[in-house]
């Protein structure tokens, strides 16, 4: 991409209304833009951050079982008064009547239309387990949106929910979903905390947090130091019930809490091994057995001959939120520091000046070369001074920044610096350019 003709309205200023630095670099860097309190609209860039994040939950989730759906974000108040929850779920969710009057809401989250699609399509022991999941907007009316998108209105998550005959199936699923939000949060460069959670609204018995460490956290967590340096295995092999129990039982292991949860006088961890400090919540899974299959007759035939009520969890991220919440934790003065995983672009090409024939054509054969292997290149092709063009890739944070002057050109060089490195700048021929960053995006 070229960025004379991109998108990308970034601000000098430091927007005052953001009181975080995920909120105020994702204004700055051109990311988003607010409509009204708590509703963004993502501009090119912060689009393409979302969809990277969105491609690791689909491909890790896929990999479960899982298959994916989706579903209106307008849902008809008859089902969530089947299930109970219309009234009890209270002024957080939106609610909106049609030209017939009749009664919708935008919504919340998704177990009564997804147990509805179930119940009427499944009537056998044999089609179970089921694993529905999908990448939507949804709407709360939270009371005070914050933090930009970190605690937004209008926002992006995965909810994937899981069916199956009885409790013991219902538990793998869940110890599945577990393993799987280790693996993608770790493939997003995080590291993940699960902490035992409060079901809430949601309902149910077992329910885990997954947190994420950052200073503008809003969760108080108490953990074993252990969890900043526990292993997650490369590649896990969903089939593998023992393994996944396994790895389970080790991620569980160690203490682990939020502010709610956490009891001093019983925590039995000591003082010295035990991390306290703030973190913003990524993901949350429950496992609720009947709570909505039993008030909506989902329920279908066993081997026996009888009727059984679904087991029932659901599996949420906030990959919105994940966007700012990667931010918080990777950052510095100047900006964003993308882990490639999730970078909107591998790499800034910059042509410091812009006009001058050798820069030119020095940066285009690069750009051309970089696009056809496939990498994701923002070339800064700007009429713009060195400085302003510098500044503004320290902001936006792409992992590998390749720099085309005169002086270097003129030598047959070019200025290599790794965002998240910056003090190891070094020259390289021109030549060797497109196999180096080949290799290094790769790697
Ligand atoms: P919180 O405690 O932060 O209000 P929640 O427990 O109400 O979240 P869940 O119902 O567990 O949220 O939703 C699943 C995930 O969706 C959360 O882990 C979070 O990542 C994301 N999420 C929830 N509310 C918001 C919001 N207002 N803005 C952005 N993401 C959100
Ligand atoms: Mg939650």
């Amino acid at each position: 991409m070229r960025q004379s003709l991109y998108f990308l309205p970034t601000l000098k200023e430091v927007p005052t209304e953001a009181q975080t630095v995920s909120h105020r670099l994702m204004l700055r860097a051109g990311m988003v833009r607010q409509v009204a309190a708590g509703i963004y609209s993502w501009l090119p860039l912060g689009q393409r951050v979302l969809d990277k994040i969105a491609d690791h939950v689909r491909a890790e989730q896929v990999k479960t079982g899982a298959m994916e759906i989706i579903m209106p974000t307008l849902q008809p108040a008859e089902l969530w008064q089947e299930s109970g929850r219309y009234d009890d779920y209270g002024k957080e969710m939106l609610r909106i009547t049609d030209r017939h009057d009749r009664p919708l809401l935008y919504g919340p989250t998704a177990e009564e239309v997804v147990t509805d699609i179930v119940r009427n399509s499944i009537k056998s022991y044999r089609s179970l387990p089921l694993n529905l999941f999908q990448i939507h907007w949804k709407f709360r009316d939270e009371v005070r949106p914050r933090f930009g998108v970190m605690r937004g209105r209008e926002f992006l998550m995965k909810d994937g929910y899981g069916f199956d005959l009885d409790e013991a199936s219902a538990r793998f699923t869940y110890q599945k979903m577990f393993v799987s939000y280790l693996r993608i949060l770790r493939n997003l460069g995080l590291n993940p905390i699960p902490l035992r959670a409060d079901t809430g609204p949601i309902g149910g018995d077992l329910s885990h947090e997954f947190i994420i460490l950052a200073e503008t956290g809003e969760s108080q967590v108490y953990c074993h130091q252990n969890y900043t340096s526990r292993a997650i295995p490369d590649a896990v092999d969903y089939d593998d019930q023992d393994h996944i129990a396994q790895i389970v039982k080790d991620w569980t292991a160690d203490y682990a809490a939020a502010d709610d949860l956490h009891n001093p006088a019983t925590c039995k961890v000591p003082d010295h091994e035990l991390l306290t400090a703030r973190g913003i919540e990524v993901g949350h899974i429950f496992y609720f057995g009947t709570k909505y299959s039993t008030p909506m007759k989902a329920a279908v035939s066993t081997e026996s001959g009888g009727l059984t009520n679904l087991h029932m969890g659901s599996y949420g991220i906030g990959v919105s939120r994940l966007v700012g919440g990667i931010i918080e934790a990777s950052h510095d003065d100047l900006g964003i520091i993308w882990p490639k995983s999730v970078a909107p672009f591998q790499i800034a090409l910059i042509n410091l000046k812009a006009g001058d024939s050798a820069c030119d054509s020095a940066a285009n054969l690069l750009y051309k070369q970089l696009t056809s292997s496939g990498i994701e290149v923002l070339l800064d092709d700007r009429d713009e001074r060195a400085g302003v063009k510098l500044a503004e890739a320290d902001l936006l944070g792409l992992p590998l920044r390749l720099v085309i002057g005169p002086k270097g050109v003129a030598a047959g060089t070019i200025e290599v610096v790794e965002r998240a490195n910056p003090s190891n700048k070094r020259e390289i021929a021109l030549s060797d350019a497109l196999g180096f960053a080949v290799e290094w995006v790769k790697r």
